[in-house]
């Protein structure tokens, strides 16, 4: 049963926070919103745990297209960032900014950065990419995600100071823009890099959330180093580079890592 405890802590923290919107919201959509995607996600890490290779492959399916296709494009809701400070600006606690709050602000404390791994629209596509392990040295073009989180800001900050009208519109076509250029932008890194990740390492403007929220994650992957050969395979297939092997919290690229559970599968040893 302990191997199945990460499912269920997930699933419980789900369901913990679809019941609470619920009732203080009084809007049944949280409780079936996050109940879909916590069973999702429990159920990808359930298939995980029982080798089923394409599991983390369907979770990020069953919730990407859900946010993507019915709450981006159907309900028009702009889950992006821009979207996320617009409803902030307008002192709105709905939607992005509920959105926000549990996948890439809070949840981070507990589950790190399991959007990346399963959720995450954009890297549901990047991940059908063919450099599942970067083929390349990672760059020192982390910097890049500053830029792109200052413009997204700057972005919404003037359509407000500029009193432009209807910016909830302007807000659905910059959802599909933006991801339009996020697809467009991450496929070509992932072949220029030769990395399918290489648009989350550099560009992603949600990692400024993300990286140091994960830092403190409750859930994270450790090195049993009664057992560990330091044979490196690990950190071989480690799609973001993280030294795994290091128990500290300060481990290279530890706020990075997805829980994509690749170096666990791969490590000879069950030392992971
Ligand atoms: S880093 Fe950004 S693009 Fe990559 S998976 Fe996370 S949220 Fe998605
Ligand atoms: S391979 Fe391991 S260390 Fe690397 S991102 Fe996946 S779970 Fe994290
Ligand atoms: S794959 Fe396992 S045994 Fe090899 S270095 Fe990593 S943790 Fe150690």
């Amino acid at each position: 049963m302990k191997k199945y405890r990460l499912p269920i802590i997930l699933l419980a923290v789900f369901e913990a926070v679809a019941i609470s919107l619920w009732l203080t919201k009084d809007n049944l959509f949280y409780l079936i919103n996050f109940s879909y995607i916590g069973l999702s996600v429990s159920l990808g890490m359930f298939l995980l745990i029982k080798k089923f290779k394409y599991a983390r492959h369907l979770v990020q399916l069953l919730v990407g297209l859900y946010m993507l296709i019915y709450l981006g494009l159907i309900c028009q809701e702009n889950m992006q960032i821009e979207g996320f400070w617009y409803y902030l600006f307008t002192g709105v606690f709905e939607a992005a900014t509920i959105h926000y709050a549990v996948a890439k602000i809070f949840g981070p404390l507990i589950f790190g950065r399991g959007w990346c791994g399963y959720a995450c629209w954009t890297a549901m596509v990047l991940d059908f990419l063919p450099y599942k392990k970067p083929k390349e040295e990672r760059k020192k073009l982390g910097w890049i995600r500053y830029i792109t989180f200052a413009l997204a800001l700057i972005f919404v900050a003037g359509l407000f100071l500029a009193h432009v009208g209807n910016i909830e519109h302007i807000m659905f076509y910059a959802f599909i823009i933006g991801n339009i250029a996020y697809y467009l932008i991450g496929i070509i890194l992932a072949f220029a890099f030769k990395d399918n990740r290489a648009f989350c390492k550099y560009i992603c403007p949600i990692t400024v959330f993300l990286k140091p929220m994960s830092y403190f994650s409750l859930i994270r992957i450790k090195c049993d180093k009664e057992k560990c050969i330091s044979c490196g395979k690990c950190k071989r297939v480690c799609p973001m580079d993280v030294d795994v092997t290091d128990n500290s919290r300060k481990r290279k690229n530890g706020t990075e890592c997805i829980l994509c559970m690749e170096c666990v599968h791969e490590c000879p040893k069950k030392a992971l």
